[in-house]
């Protein structure tokens, strides 16, 4: 059925991007503010309300060269924001007050921080270990959340090694936020894909979408090999569920359990058009391993979309 992106041919679409399969109906995890109902309501916060208005790109500070890999396109100049609203980098000690594995090489991080973190959903912050270099991994959680961040982390050495032999209590150093992988204001639509851990920038950036209601329309495709990779995703089948503005197509790329609804195979043109007809108007981001992020530039690029309506954040 063909559907043209908005919520109503949505809702009547068939669902079958998303949905958990071999579990029970999704028990979300506790929402970080109330879920909004399909009109904004006037008790729901907004971002303007609880943290300065949300930050442009333009706001985010320079970013020092060891900081950074990403390099999304230079903003439109625009008048310099009050100092007040700037996000400036800080030094932070973050406590681990919950960690939890997804699956071995997997694990969810919970730090409270010792002072509140201003930040725009799509930033990362550093982790210092003692002895060790430092290492970037974007926030996951909502910025309407300032005390607390969460990370998302895949075990692949040194550093993350040592942070899934933590302990709920112990003590890292964060430096943050930096980054400018964030929407800009005037970016309406927006499309994330998301390959593997890839999905925690997205993860923020949805988060940010369902707490504060602001004027964009989101759509996350994710892609893992395993069915256990995707994170979050109870809380993601929840947001496609009940907000408006949010949809999330979810794509196995390896073994498919025999009662999997979502979708199968890499990200191509066909589910693009499939799930987004009017893929054109959109902002992509892209965020994952490296021959993902290439191979969605590319075919996209191969579909009409222009090079300034691409943008990645590369972590290798
Ligand atoms: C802006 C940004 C945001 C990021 N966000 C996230 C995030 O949200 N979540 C996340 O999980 N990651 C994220 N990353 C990636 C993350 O920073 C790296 O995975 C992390 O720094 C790796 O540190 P490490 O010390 O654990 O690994 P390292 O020890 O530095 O190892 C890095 C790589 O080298 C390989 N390697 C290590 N030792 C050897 C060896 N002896 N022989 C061969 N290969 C070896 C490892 O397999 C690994 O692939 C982000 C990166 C950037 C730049």
């Amino acid at each position: 059925m063909a559907h043209d992106g908005t919520r109503e041919s949505w809702e009547r679409h068939p669902r079958k991007g998303i949905l958990p399969t071999t579990e029970e109906p999704a028990q979300p995890s506790p929402p970080l503010a109330p879920p909004p109902g399909p009109e904004p309501s006037a008790a729901m916060p907004k971002a303007s309300e609880i943290v300065a208005p949300p930050a442009t790109p333009q706001e985010v500070p320079p970013i020092a060269p060891e900081e950074v890999r990403s390099s999304p396109p230079a903003p439109a100049a625009t008048p310099p924001p009050a100092p007040a609203q700037r996000i400036v980098f800080d030094t932070y000690t973050g406590t681990i007050v919950r960690m939890e594995t997804h699956h071995s090489g997997l694990w969810e991080f919970d730090f409270a921080l010792d002072k509140p973190m201003r930040f725009v959903a799509g930033q990362y912050v550093s982790v210092f270990l003692p002895g060790m270099k430092p290492a970037p991994f974007s926030i996951a959680s909502s910025p309407v959340e300032r005390e607390r961040i969460v990370l998302g982390i895949e075990v692949v050495g040194a550093v993350t090694g040592a942070l899934s032999r933590m302990q709920p209590g112990d003590k890292v150093t964060l430096k943050g936020p930096f980054g400018r992988f964030v929407i800009g204001d005037d970016e309406r639509k927006v499309c994330f894909l998301a390959g593997g851990i890839g999905i925690t920038p997205f993860m923020s950036m949805l988060r940010w979408v369902r707490d504060t209601n602001p004027d964009k329309r989101a759509v996350l495709f994710y892609s893992c090999r395993r069915e256990d990779g995707f994170m979050w995703r109870e809380e993601i089948a929840r947001m496609h569920e009940t907000h408006p503005s949010i949809k999330a197509v979810l794509t196995l790329t390896g073994d498919a359990p025999a009662d999997w609804r979502g979708q199968q195979g890499r990200i191509c043109e066909a589910m693009i058009r499939e799930e987004l007809p009017d893929f054109k108007d959109y902002v992509f981001f892209t965020c994952g391993p490296p021959a993902l992020i290439d191979a969605m530039f590319a075919l996209l690029a191969s579909m009409g979309v222009p090079a300034q309506q691409l943008r990645r954040e590369a972590w290798h």
